[in-house]
């Protein structure tokens, strides 16, 4: 599918830098090249050469041009990539007279919703690319690059090979349906579409890892003023971000920041602000900290070692998530009994924070129970497309128990197998693509 129009963005990051590349997509992206340049070149598909580019007689930059030939191009369309020096009014300037000769703005995700369009990528590996730009940690850039092998569309086209294998000997009794034969035993086809359930659920459980992955294992510290928490966060993060203060109630916002745990991404959440007393009990009814405790992965409990631990705020920490480290802060001024906490440690004077910190790695790692040959699915999208394709499969399974005809058991099947190009992109709508190629950044 070419489109008509002609596309320019910048795609190197924005500001001052040593190169800014500029790209120009489309049909007429070497007419106006040879604008730009104010002469017509002998291009070569991948020949790099110098010129200039100049508005009438002014210069604007040297420059290098890359040249690539449809379809040997990331979008598959006719390509110049321009490296400028890397001053945003010199791009600015390249990117206006090119506008000015009939090239249009990229939108944001333009190249690579074209690159999909043209067949060069599919869905899959499209938003592969999304997340190998914006991946934060080593681990999400690993599985991002997975999505991107065709390892990930091998999966599913796998799943879609079994139930397509199965449908159409039920579609063929379809064809033959006065002879009322039966290519495929009832029996045979529930246990199979019982298999491909099975794996499908397996996908789906992997998501909780998957997302881990990719959004971050969110951690909640918690516990009534003055315990430390603001102290662990600034051990955790060695720096002086939260502030610390001996004022309780002083921390009015909630405090997230992230670090790399050995190539995790963990979110901290310092709930510290979302209470002005000391009841923490009552607090806890507010929504606002429901609401994290039970979207948090796991809820670190903080009690000053002195004070003991409050157990009845920890029952109803638990009703919320039961998933609790216990720690006993300030062990530099108190002993305490072993067996009390998970782990004593002093936030101030980074005593045992090491320790802490690799109970949470065990605590994301033990989750990955994955090798190299199984799927992750780090994409909601992906999950959510899978659980419809479920429930379809799980649907036709009932009709065939009730002895419907295969026209019945197809229609339901039909819809998996549909729910599952989706998720490669071999069905889409315009709606899918552009809330897909809407979170790419301008340029990509
Ligand atoms: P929050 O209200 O729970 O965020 O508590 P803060 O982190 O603001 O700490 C309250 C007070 O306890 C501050 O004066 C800290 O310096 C002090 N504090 C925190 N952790 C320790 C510790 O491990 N040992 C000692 N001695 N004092 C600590």
């Amino acid at each position: 599918m070419t489109k008509e129009t002609t596309i320019i963005a910048q795609i190197t990051p924005p500001g001052i830098g040593a190169v800014s590349v500029i790209r120009i997509s489309g049909k007429l992206a070497f007419d106006i090249l040879y604008k730009l340049i104010n002469y017509k070149k002998e291009l070569k598909h991948k020949q790099v050469f110098y010129t200039t580019i100049k508005d009438n007689d002014n210069v604007i930059d040297d420059v290098i041009i890359l040249p690539f030939f449809s379809p040997n191009s990331y979008t598959g369309e006719d390509v110049i990539e321009i490296s400028t020096h890397g001053n945003p009014l010199i791009v600015k300037k390249i990117i206006e007279l090119a506008i000015k000769h009939g090239a249009k703005p990229a939108e944001n995700g333009e190249f690579t919703q074209r690159a999909f369009l043209n067949g060069k990528l599919n869905l899959l590996e499209a938003e592969a690319i999304a997340d190998i730009i914006n991946s934060s940690n080593e681990i999400a850039l690993n599985w991002a690059r997975k999505q991107k092998s065709t390892f990930y569309t091998n999966k599913i086209n796998e799943l879609k090979e079994k139930i397509t294998n199965a449908i159409s000997l039920v579609e063929l009794e379809l064809d033959f349906s006065e002879e009322d034969l039966e290519f495929i035993n009832r029996n045979q086809l529930t246990t199979l579409l019982k298999n491909v359930i099975n794996t499908i659920d397996s996908y789906i459980k992997s998501f909780e890892y998957g997302s881990i992955i990719k959004n971050g294992y969110n951690i909640a510290i918690i516990g009534k003023p003055n315990v430390g928490k603001s102290s662990l966060l600034n051990a955790i993060l060695k720096d002086d971000r939260a502030i610390v203060t001996n004022i309780p109630g002083t921390t009015r916002d909630i405090i997230k920041e992230q670090i790399n745990l050995k190539g995790y991404l963990v979110n901290f959440i310092d709930t510290a602000g979302i209470r002005e007393t000391d009841d923490l009990i009552e607090d806890i009814g507010v929504k606002k900290s429901f609401d994290i405790l039970h979207k948090s992965d796991v809820v670190i409990y903080l009690n000053d070692i002195s004070t003991g631990i409050d157990t009845s705020l920890l029952n109803k920490i638990k009703t919320y998530n039961n998933n609790v480290i216990l720690v006993g802060n300030k062990c530099d001024l108190y002993n305490s009994d072993k067996n009390l906490y998970d782990i004593t440690i002093s936030a101030k004077n980074n005593i045992n924070i090491d320790i802490l910190l690799d109970i949470i790695y065990n605590n994301i790692n033990n989750k990955n129970i994955y090798t190299e040959n199984d799927l992750v699915i780090t994409n909601i999208r992906h999950k959510l497309l899978l659980e419809e394709a479920k429930n379809y499969l799980l649907s036709s399974i009932n009709t065939i128990e009730l002895g419907f005809t295969g026209e019945l058991i197809s229609v339901d099947i039909r819809n998996a197998i549909d729910k599952l190009s989706e998720i490669i992109g071999v069905i889409t709508t315009d709606d899918i693509l552009n809330n897909i190629f809407s979170r790419f950044c301008i340029g990509k």
